[in-house]
């Protein structure tokens, strides 16, 4: 087993996985918890005719795969509402940009604690297929709650390195679609961006790989936006993991 058997350029030395969407269900729980945040401050806000967080195309353009604050300052200002930062510790709910993603946060947790966590049962499959291959492989998500996800998942064993929320707010690091998270991935697992492939289902987390000059960008389209994901960076996409491995070709390493 080799990076040619995992549907990858043999150049590929580690692999950069996002959590969300990618290794787990959890893509899902965010959609809800982001509707029900935002629908709750708009309705507030505007009363009863309010314009409702669209699950998809704002989902999609607006929230996906950023940190938590950035998600709520970009779809507010696609509805050109500005609201102070606020702080860290604003109640949840409260009419600044920390309160509400704070609201969004105590959601994600109750729907994750009542519902638990599902994975993509071809992702972690090949992720065992990676390790086989002596692959090192990391996790790069702008969840803050990442490690409980993993653990939660029983997957938190078959990662060399974490780089999550946490990380990236104690080492300042920009959250996608800037490349740094990814690259902090890379450095954690002592390979160069050119030959670490990234596995995202996020049109933030592609660009991020894009931006970064990976050396392979895997897009894994959940919902039907493979188009997208490949303008955005993907270099190939996939519905699941499994079709990497069930590959007859593998892919050229890029100029
Ligand atoms: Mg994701």
């Amino acid at each position: 087993m080799n990076a040619a058997m995992l549907g990858l350029p043999n150049t590929i030395h580690a692999l950069l996985f996002d959590l969300d969407g990618v290794l787990t269900q959890t893509a899902k729980v965010h959609g809800v918890a982001w509707k029900e945040m935002f629908d709750a401050y708009l309705r507030e806000r505007d009363g009863d005719s309010f314009t409702p967080f669209d699950p998809r195309r704002d989902y999609d353009t607006f929230v996906d795969g950023k940190p938590r604050l950035d998600g709520t300052r970009s779809f507010l200002q696609s509805r050109g509402i500005e609201l102070p930062e606020g702080h860290d510790d604003d109640p949840p709910g409260t009419h600044t940009l920390r309160g509400l993603s704070n609201a969004k946060n105590d959601l994600v947790l109750k729907l994750i604690h009542d519902r638990g966590v599902e994975v993509y049962d071809g992702s972690v499959r090949y992720v065992h297929a990676a390790r086989a291959a002596k692959l090192p492989c990391a996790v790069v998500s702008s969840s803050a709650n990442c490690e409980d996800v993993l653990r939660a998942a029983s997957i938190h064993d078959l990662f060399d390195a974490i780089v999550d929320g946490v990380v990236a707010k104690r080492d300042g690091l920009k959250g996608k679609p800037a490349p740094d998270t990814f690259l902090a991935g890379a450095a954690a697992l002592g390979i160069a961006p050119a030959n670490a492939a990234v596995f995202e289902d996020a049109l933030a987390g592609v660009a991020a790989g894009r931006a970064g000059d990976f050396g392979y960008v895997v897009g894994v389209d959940r919902v039907g936006q493979a188009e997208a994901l490949h303008t955005h960076g993907a270099d190939v996409v996939v519905e699941d993991l499994d079709e990497l491995t069930n590959g007859t070709t593998p892919p050229e390493a890029k100029a």
